[in-house]
């Protein structure tokens, strides 16, 4: 090979290298959209089901168990929402009777003298 196609050669590839690195960049970002819409499609399933379990049915085993999960951190969200109702406004006796309080089973705000939770049906301790 004579050194003028060696280097148009070398000069060919170098292009090469750059355009498909700039098509893997490319390529890269879509599939990450691609990514963020799938992932967004399976929350919309997921936040399906949970209504339908918020509203009393009751799905398969293994939902059911991944559905604790929800439980749990609602169930924590909860206490640290009253932690922080406590540290912005210390209760007074007199207060108490208008203020809320969260169902330790389902996370919902609830009034602080409900004896049954309204959304989940629960006795409140
Ligand atoms: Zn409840």
């Amino acid at each position: 090979m004579a050194l003028i196609d060696k280097i148009n050669d070398f000069a060919k590839t170098a292009t090469e290298k750059t355009n498909n690195a700039i098509e893997i960049t490319k390529l890269s970002a879509k599939i990450d959209s691609e990514q963020r819409t799938l992932n967004d499609i399976v929350r919309k399933i997921g936040e399906y089901y949970v209504a339908k379990i918020d509203s009393g049915e009751v799905l398969d085993e293994e939902v059911m168990a991944i559905y604790e999960g929800i439980i749990a951190s609602r169930n924590s969200i909860a206490e640290m929402r009253a932690e922080i109702e406590a540290l912005k406004a210390p209760k007074t006796n007199s207060a108490v009777s208008d203020e809320q309080k969260f169902c330790p089973f389902c996370g919902k705000p609830l009034d602080v003298s409900a004896k049954f939770c309204l959304h989940c049906g629960k006795q409140q301790p």
